[in-house]
């Protein structure tokens, strides 16, 4: 009955849109057509256009290719692949000649779609996503071009490339962000292939990271599905990095997820599967053990086949490291029975038939194949720590933050490294091989953990403990940068060096305690006297350096004798005590003294000098020295 009236729905709809396009609405009828297509199933849709005479439809070249491009989505959807890479084909033979339009865009990414799903093999489905790029970046369509730019990163996830992956992303975030919509989702899949691009390449932190943005950013359109997914990433890469806090708070989201959603029956299973497989990282293998049976009690809510197989190697793994081989045999056994698993999952497969073997009473087999699993691990180490995944990462990161100070130790530690050995590393036995392996891992790990930290250790680094003001060294670094740019610029600096008078007094008659708060009083004075873009900085114990960009010699000694009047004319009071006291001040420009920063603090500091002897409280400049 319902079969019936679709097929009456259908040809009458297809004889009215006959009758709107021959008369010339074309646009009409294909909107129609796609509205149609959409109320009903696939199959269906696919039976309403193959009753649609588009021969004598009047459509111009462009709703042509669009009817094609309806036929290679419905296709696609009935897994009809060979069909639907021929239906885009034959739309995209209708537009390519044409000023660049959507239709073609989007034909071939959808055909690289097709070609993915058909053969999961980059060289084959990445030529269209080139392709779409180039004409998505000739159209003016942001939506396209960012989704051509996000499928593009796909095609970058090797070492050597993962950079180009990494900027494709972020000049899609940049599109993004600028245009009007808010593309929560769109942004949500740039964060995931990012996240996917960093795992591939063994830089775990930076995938955790993306995989936990995308979540986030699906979880303002509260798409429980893509939060699911994202967790699951979260966990993977959170076992990777050995967080077992992270791992164990990403399974709680799991199961709330998988309770929120009963739509979506193999939540469940998944939550199950990944509880146990971080149980079983943990060594507890019993709970491990629980979770695992109850995920493969739930096998029947999901296609997944991979993780289905995979459940049976983790359930193998948490009895034997339970102690019950026969168990673990059984379920290894069901695990290698899977011929169409994962290839490029070596570790596991080995692990699998180590078990098997193990069961079967060849335990010299086992061995081997443990110890092959140990060579295979060892091999995707090798490619993680190549010198240029390292580097990429360090390029992408010295975008946050240029390496200062303290991080140049690090800097300097990694070149010491000797790279080049890295790369002939055919030449190098195996024993100094592993010796190196092991050095770079812990180096990378600590390369990871400061860049992760770099922006406490760098503040940390600039700052004078007592007073918050920038340190000695930060305060000559950034103060010569500050020079030099006046000097290129051509433009006026002023260089205030000051000293407080008879701190030592101080100190002696009411106790160091009240000296350092009487320095930090005075900074805070200090800074509040002079404008955001001047540097102040504690040179000394009780002596300071400022520098002024754009000030000249008579501006500075306004600002010179602000500064001494807002010290010596107020007083400074801490607990019951009332302290008054001044500061001497030397002054130089780089108009009148030396060009550097090095030349003009002496020049201040001798100014200084003279005030101090002229009887203190009071300010010096330094062309009066002379
Ligand atoms: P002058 O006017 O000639 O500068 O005399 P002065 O007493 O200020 O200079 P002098 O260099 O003789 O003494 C400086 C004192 O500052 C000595 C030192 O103990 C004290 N000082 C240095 N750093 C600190 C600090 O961090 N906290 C405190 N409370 N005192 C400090
Ligand atoms: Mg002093
Ligand atoms: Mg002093």
């Amino acid at each position: 009955m319902e079969r019936f009236s679709t097929r009456r729905f259908t040809a009458w709809l297809c004889s009215f849109l006959f009758v709107v396009s021959v008369n010339g609405f074309a646009n009409e009828a294909l909107i129609q057509l796609e509205k149609s297509a959409e109320a009903l199933s696939p199959a269906e849709g696919i039976e309403l256009l193959d009753q649609f005479d588009l021969d004598n439809s009047e459509f111009d070249a462009e709703s042509q290719a669009k009817f094609y491009f309806l036929y290679g989505q419905l296709y696609e959807k009935t897994r009809q692949l060979d069909l639907s890479i021929a239906s885009y084909g034959k739309g995209i033979a209708f537009v390519k000649d044409l000023p660049v339009t959507d239709v073609l865009v989007d034909s071939y990414l959808e055909r690289s779609f097709a070609h993915y799903l058909q053969t999961n093999d980059p060289s084959v489905y990445c030529i269209d996503r080139k392709q779409a790029l180039i004409y998505a970046r000739q159209n003016d369509n942001s939506q396209l071009l960012t989704k051509a730019l996000t499928q593009n990163a796909f095609c970058y996830t090797e070492p050597a490339t993962v950079q180009i992956g990494i900027d494709l992303l972020e000049e899609a975030m940049t599109i993004v962000d600028k245009s009007d919509k808010i593309n929560t989702h769109r942004k949500a899949m740039i964060y995931n292939a990012t996240g996917n691009l960093y795992r591939q390449v063994g830089l775990h932190q930076r995938g955790y990271e993306n995989f936990e943005k995308a979540y986030l950013a699906w979880q303002i359109i509260d798409d429980k599905e893509d939060m699911f997914n994202m967790q699951h990433n979260m966990l993977s890469e959170a076992l990777k990095l050995g967080d077992w806090s992270k791992a164990q708070q990403s399974i709680q989201v799991q199961f709330a997820l998988a309770k929120m959603t009963k739509g979506y029956k193999d939540l469940l299973f998944f939550a199950n599967l990944n509880a146990g497989r971080v149980a079983l990282r943990m060594n507890e293998f019993s709970e491990a053990i629980t979770h695992l049976e109850k995920a493969v009690s739930l096998h029947y809510t999901t296609k997944e086949r991979y993780f289905k197989t995979s459940n049976y190697l983790f359930l193998a793994l948490a009895y034997l490291r339970n102690g019950d081989a026969d168990k673990a045999t059984e379920m290894a056994r069901k695990f290698t029975q899977d011929e169409s698993f994962s290839k490029n999952q070596q570790s596991m497969i080995l692990k699998g038939k180590a078990i098997v073997a193990l069961g079967d009473n060849r335990p010299v087999d086992a061995m081997n194949m443990l110890l092959k699993v140990i060579d295979s691990e060892r091999e995707v180490n090798q490619n993680i720590i190549n010198k240029k995944v390292i580097n990429s990462a360090l390029e992408h990161n010295a975008k946050l933050a240029v390496f200062e100070n303290q991080l140049l130790a690090n800097k300097l530690a990694i070149n010491e490294l000797n790279w080049e050995a890295a790369e002939d590393k055919e030449h190098i036995n195996e024993l100094k091989l592993s010796l190196f392996l092991v050095l770079v891992l812990v180096l990378f790990a600590m390369v990871m953990v400061l860049l992760y930290s770099q922006r406490s250790l760098r503040a940390r680094a600039q700052t004078d403990f007592l007073t918050g003001l920038y340190n000695r060294g930060y305060t000559f670094t950034r103060g010569q940068y500050l020079v030099e740019k006046a000097n290129r610029k051509q433009q006026s600096v002023a260089v205030i060096i000051f000293d407080i008078d008879n701190f030592k007094l101080i100190n002696d008659t009411h106790g160091h305690h009240i000296g350092d708060l009487a320095l930090q009083a005075l900074s805070k004075r200090a800074q509040a006297l002079l404008k955001k873009q001047d540097l102040i900085g504690r040179i000394g114990g009780e002596e300071f350096l400022i520098v002024l960009p754009n000030v000249n010699l008579k501006q500075a000694l306004v600002i010179s004798e602000r500064l001494r009047a807002g010290i010596a004319e107020q007083s400074f009071s801490f607990d019951d005590i009332n302290l008054e006291f001044t500061i001497s001040l030397g002054v130089a420009d780089n108009l009148s003294e030396g060009k550097s920063l090095n030349d003009l603090a002496k020049y201040a500091d001798e100014a200084l000098y003279r005030a101090k002897f002229a009887g203190k409280n009071k300010v010096y400049i330094a062309a009066e020295c002379a």
